[in-house]
């Protein structure tokens, strides 16, 4: 079996500014058209593979123009069950970056679950149908009342946890963006408390201030959030300078959960790992795809330590469920919005990615492959050029 196709497939969705502007200007819940894309892989003898972007898998598949000069050259006439092979290819090849890898990767994963018959995540060895959640707010909604209510709202829809993102890139004062520094860590702790108090002790609670503190700032607000009982402190500061998180994790109780946007998949986290870094490992599918994830997950395994998966999507439930909970133990469902529904399903899926029940789980899609159901009425009526 030879790939023979490979194709960037972009349409429109119709998206809530609330949704895309997360804060950093006006929120007016108009909706405008944003553009989206699946890779499409084929073959001679038919099967064919997809991956797609949204759902948290924050960034669409490759551009045509890309496919054309990177992806085809690489992949026509290989064995598309290779993956490893390809994966090892792309990763020495520095002009892949790892979002292209990741697209390519899932969508052979998901050509050999087609091809089979059988769902990816019970192709790298199933665990478990379903994966706790937990609520993960968008930044920038406004004053702790509003996360305050927003969380109780959550833990009434079934969330057991729920993940605050406050004041990034943002001056709750001005109410206008504030890129870069100073960061305002006594208001995100204002939000925290006000959340804790609102949900009471059982709720399981986290903070993410997205890389915007000092080491100063992380350590003040790490033992604040001792105070609150929080789980984990993720990603505060700027994840180059790894010798502060050495600082702060000898330093604090809490869990110290990174590095998230560090490229290098295992490679780097591996450094992280012997340097001790942080406390909890973090990965997921954009950063070289299921087959780097698997890598970086059996790593922090083998270590003892847990590797939190960072945000949604099919490609990063295929790993949940071929993971145990005592190394992966949730799925970040989010970026949620009050008012917005994150339970709708997008107009060009039959399916929702990540149905959630009323005890806080999310159910692994059982279908082939990476269970994505396209609705092609929708897409064929919506393409548009690259
Ligand atoms: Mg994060």
């Amino acid at each position: 079996m030879r790939i023979t196709e490979v194709e960037s497939i972009a349409f429109t969705v119709p998206t809530d500014t609330r949704r895309t502007r997360w804060g950093y200007g006006e929120r007016d819940g108009a909706e405008r058209d944003t553009t989206t894309r699946i890779l499409r892989i084929a073959t001679d003898e038919g099967a064919e593979g997809y991956a797609v972007g949204g759902y948290g898998a924050y960034f669409p598949a490759p551009e045509p123009a890309v496919v054309d000069v990177l992806l085809k050259p690489l992949l026509l006439g290989e064995d598309p069950l290779d993956r490893e092979r390809l994966w090892q290819w792309m990763t020495a090849h520095h002009g892949f970056t790892e979002r292209m890898t990741s697209s390519v990767d899932m969508a052979l994963w998901d050509l050999l679950g087609r091809l089979s018959g059988l769902p990816v995540y019970k192709l790298l060895g199933g665990y478990r149908d379903r994966v706790l959640a937990y609520c993960s707010t968008a930044p920038n909604l406004g004053r702790p009342e509003v996360y305050a209510e927003h969380a109780l709202e959550a833990k009434e829809r079934g969330y057991k946890a729920f993940k605050v993102h406050a004041n990034i890139f943002w001056d709750p004062y001005k109410r206008e963006p504030a890129p870069g520094k100073p960061a305002f860590p006594k208001e995100d702790i204002e939000i925290c408390q006000a959340v804790r108090e609102a949900v009471g002790d059982e709720m399981v609670l986290m903070h993410d201030p997205w890389g915007v503190y000092t080491l100063q700032e992380s350590l003040w607000a790490g033992r604040e959030l001792e105070k609150l009982g929080y789980y984990w402190l993720e990603q505060p500061m700027e994840e180059r300078r790894m010798e502060a998180y050495v600082e702060l994790t000898r330093a604090l109780d809490i869990a110290i959960l990174a590095p998230e946007l560090e490229e290098g998949g295992p490679f780097t986290r591996s450094s992280w790992i012997r340097a001790g870094a942080a406390d909890m490992g973090r990965m997921d599918v954009g950063l070289g795809g299921i087959t780097a994830t698997m890598k970086t997950v059996h790593l922090y395994e083998a270590f003892g330590q847990q590797c939190e998966i960072h945000v949604g999507g099919f490609g990063n439930l295929a790993v949940l469920g071929a993971t145990t909970e005592e190394t992966c133990e949730y799925y970040e469902r989010g970026l949620t919005i009050p008012g917005v529904d994150r339970d709708a399903t997008p107009p060009y899926l039959l399916a929702p990615c990540d149905p959630m029940d009323e005890e806080g789980y999310v159910h692994i899609p059982t279908g082939p492959g990476l269970g994505i159901e396209l609705n092609w009425d929708y897409i064929d009526a919506n393409r548009v050029e690259g």
